[in-house]
Order: C-alpha cells, then structure tokens, then sequence
C-alpha cells in the first residue's frame, strides 16, 4: 500500500460537555480532538478536548523515551476544546516538545487563557508544572507553515470567536470548521472559500434544523442541513457532521445520518476512533476498523 498522504483519526465527536453512558458507545462520549500524521512524520492534533486523553496515551506507548514534537492547534479556548490539556500525559514530559497555537480572546492572551485552566481555583496541577517544552503562538486570520503542512485560519461566526482551519498536504486538502453558526439559509461565503474543492470538509452539526429552529439561534452552531449547502456549493469531495449535541444519542445520531444520507449520500458522521485516509489522487477512504462497535455507514 502506498503511505504517502496523511491520516485523521477522530478522538473526541461532541460538543459541549462529554457523554459517557451506553446510549453513547457508538459515536463515542469525548468532547473534539483529532490526531493528522503525515508520511513525513507531522504530527498535528487538532483541538484538545476530552478526547485528548486517549491520544496522549497511545503517544506514550509509541514514544516511551520521549522525544514527540507536535503542534496542537486551537479551534477556540470552550471548555469542551481545552478540558483534555491538563490530562495530556507526554505534556508532563520534559524530553517532548509542543507547539500550541490558537486565537487570543478580547483582552486575554491565548496562552493565559490556558493557565487560567489549571489556576488552583479550578485544577490542582498548574501548566507551568507540565515539564514538556511549551511554544506558544496566537493566531488570527492568516497562512502559515506548521512541518510540511500548509495552513490558512479563517474566522468563524462563533460567539467569543473560533478559528476555522484548512490544512494542506501533498495534494490533498482538509477543512475544520466547528463551532460555527450560519447566518443565513443559503450558503456561507466564509465557508465556501475555505473549503472550495477541499477533499474533506469537518463541519458543526451541533443540532437538527428542527432544534435550530425552536431556540437555538444565537448559540454559535449550525446544522447538518447547512453543512449540505456550503458543502455542495464548495464542491467538497466528502463531508464529515461533527461536533455532535451531547442530547443526541446513537439512536438520534443514526436518525440525523439516514436524514442527511438522503441528501448528501456520500456525507459520513463523525465517530470516535474514526480515521480517515487522504492519499493523493484518490477520494478520502472511511476506515471504521478501530471503533470498537460498528456502525452501519
Ligand atoms: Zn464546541
Ligand atoms: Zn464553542
């Protein structure tokens, strides 16, 4: 098999808060965290929610005289994109090094905004206590080159603010863009350019266009139906729903996936342990084979 190309592995699906519980298992219960390695050895982890923990782990067993170098990428500072930090292991390692990049609030810088996290009012174990080498960079709109990766961080219509990212490598293009509301039914012109013909597009699905529409506006996330349009007016190769509302069950999940399949039967839903493959040429490959229960599609 040809390796060249990059991998995504899904660690944490949800928003909000996590969902542990047996109507959960299948999607999974941890909050937003995606793993992307490249032939090259690049590794980029995308967010760093509950599902971070787990990521941490299989690190320090592939890596157990330290020595990871890797770049952890911030969509925005909500608990359910930061609460996995102070459980990351190989960040108590002084032999591994880190680079955390992400938006600075109003007045807080980036990397303050994590210590408050771990200030003893909240957590026992204070950041500075994490013996991994720690860079810091905030970032805004702009393009940057993270190893052999290219990068281009959009603003997404979030309230605080999130960034939304495209990622590029060796041919092949990848979007996330969670925790973004739509402002209108049509398509998103943020969106649309971001991730104009991109071979995958990672959007928010927090809710149905019917719980949208009873209440939910304002709140900063979209729906599976909108992430249809801007995915078809993109001319996206294939579409993940992501960001799954913490009162979804597998049940209502499989609902949300038949209904969206409908209209966009190539659309795939977001699972923990999820990787998909991207090598040049070649549509993205769904490998569901390291979830421990299957799902149907
Ligand atoms: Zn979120
Ligand atoms: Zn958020």
């Amino acid at each position: 098999m040809n390796d060249k190309g990059m991998d995504l592995r899904f660690w944490g699906v949800r928003g909000g808060i996590p969902t542990p519980g047996a109507e959960y298992t299948r999607y999974g219960g941890n909050t937003s965290c995606l793993s992307l390695t490249t032939d090259q050895g690049d590794l980029l982890i995308l967010d760093a929610g509950t599902g971070i923990r787990r990521l941490g782990n299989l690190l320090l067993l592939k890596h157990p005289d330290g020595g990871i170098d890797a770049t952890i990428l911030f969509s925005h500072l909500h608990w359910d994109h930061i609460q996995g930090i102070p459980f990351f292991k190989p960040l108590f390692d002084k032999r591994n090094r880190f680079t955390l990049m992400g938006q600075d609030s109003r007045d807080v810088a980036f990397k303050d905004s994590l210590q408050v996290q771990q200030s003893s009012n909240f957590f026992p174990v204070d950041l500075n206590y994490m013996s991994a080498e720690k860079l810091f960079r905030s970032l805004a709109e702009e393009e940057l080159k993270i190893g052999n990766l290219t990068i281009r961080s959009r603003r997404l219509n979030h309230p605080g603010g999130c960034l939304g990212y495209r990622i590029e490598y060796a041919g092949n293009s990848i979007v996330y863009a969670t925790d973004h509301e739509h402002v209108d039914t049509g398509a998103d012109p943020v969106i649309v350019d971001l991730a104009r013909d991109a071979d995958l597009l990672i959007f928010d699905c927090n809710y149905t266009p019917e719980e949208y529409e009873e209440g939910r506006q304002g709140w900063g996330h979209s729906t599976w139906a909108h992430a249809i349009t801007n995915a078809r007016e993109a001319n996206v190769g294939r579409l993940v729903l992501f960001h799954h509302d913490q009162d979804h069950s597998d049940e209502q999940m499989d609902r949300i996936v038949a209904d969206a399949g409908q209209q966009c039967p190539s659309c795939v839903a977001a699972c923990e342990d999820m990787v998909i493959r991207l090598r040049p040429e070649r549509p993205p490959m769904v490998d569901r084979s390291l979830c421990v229960v299957g799902i149907t599609r």
